[in-house]
């Protein structure tokens, strides 16, 4: 089995394809609102995220990029419920977000399955937590395993699974429970690029099935350019809104395709801009003059760190 693992030959047939944002009815569920956001971090009080101002229409597949530390994981975290802004509001589906609630599921680059659990009940967990009866859960349950193509594993272990498949139980888990908003805060970072690229097809199908709401964290340019119907990017220190890009094609889309290729090129040489806006003002703060140059050597070519 190579590492992805999906289950292919007995993979459900993928949903239709789903034509670009603006030519989508909205969804039910799922609209999020951040209104002029603010969070601050440590004694000093410095400050993460500045200013926010979004609105994510239900159904819509969101992607954050921006180099590190301008405010992605915080941002999420904060739709999340599990950190508060300092000033600044978020609503989801007119529901103040004053805390973690079951319409919201987030997948980690981490799955954080349980051991001890066979892969059905690490999906049925949370089911189990709301007290949903037996049969349902059983229902719902395999359903999740069908979605993410993995109808016959319910039974094996953790450690049985390998990469792909622990993260497909993880989005598994987290759509189970039928949340309005997804959070993903770069899931498939730590997998192998052919395991990523699958998922990237399978999440593209999940989505189009469920029509979820995601927001989805990522570094790289091109996973952001492949799901995205926005790409928001970052700027870093404070972090903060730089640009927003509509990427008006329909899904699942060809990956390799020349337009996805020009949009990742546009959508990289700003990212790499802003990277190298950053080094040059970190090298400006230390020592100056002959150090500074010395420094801005070392760091090898413009956005390297992309
Ligand atoms: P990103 O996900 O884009 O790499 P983060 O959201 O993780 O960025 O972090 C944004 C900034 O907030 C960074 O400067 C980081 O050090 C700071 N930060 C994030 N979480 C905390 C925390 N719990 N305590 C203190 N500082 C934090």
């Amino acid at each position: 089995m190579n590492d992805a693992g999906s289950e292919t030959p007995s993979s459900p047939s993928p949903p239709p394809a789903k034509p670009s944002a603006s030519h989508r009815p909205p969804a039910p569920r799922g609209r999020l609102v951040l209104d002029h956001v603010h969070k601050r971090f440590g004694i000093d009080g410095t400050l993460a995220l500045s200013d926010i101002d979004l609105s994510c229409e239900a159904g819509e597949f969101v992607v954050f990029v921006g180099p590190s530390g301008c405010g992605k994981s915080t941002l999420l975290n904060l739709v999340a419920g599990m950190v508060s802004p300092d000033q600044g509001t978020i609503h989801l589906d007119g529901q103040l977000v004053n805390g973690p609630g079951p319409d919201r599921a987030m997948v980690f680059q981490e799955p954080g399955l349980f051991p001890w659990l066979n892969a059905a009940q690490n999906i049925e967990f949370g089911l189990k937590m709301a007290n949903v009866d037996p049969a349902e859960r059983a229902d719902r349950v395999a359903a999740a395993l069908r979605m993410v193509r993995l109808p016959h594993s319910g039974k094996r272990l953790v450690h049985e699974l390998s990469g792909g498949m622990r993260q497909r139980i993880a989005i598994a888990r987290a759509l189970v429970v039928d949340p309005a908003l997804l959070l993903m805060d770069e899931p498939f970072a730590a997998l192998d690029a052919q395991t990523r690229t699958i998922l990237h097809q399978e999440l593209q199908e999940i989505w189009c099935g469920t029509n979820k709401t995601i927001l989805f964290v990522t570094h790289s340019v091109g996973e952001a350019v492949r799901l995205a119907d926005r790409v928001i990017m970052l700027h870093t220190n404070p972090g903060r809104i730089r640009r927003e890009l509509l990427i008006d094609l329909p899904h699942p889309r060809n990956f390799d395709g020349p337009e996805v290729s020009e949009i990742v090129r546009v959508v990289r040489a700003e990212i790499e801009e802003e990277v190298n806006r950053v080094d040059r003002e970190l090298a400006e703060s230390h020592a100056g003059g002959a150090a500074s140059g010395h420094l801005a050597a070392d760091r090898g070519p413009v956005g390297s760190r992309l």
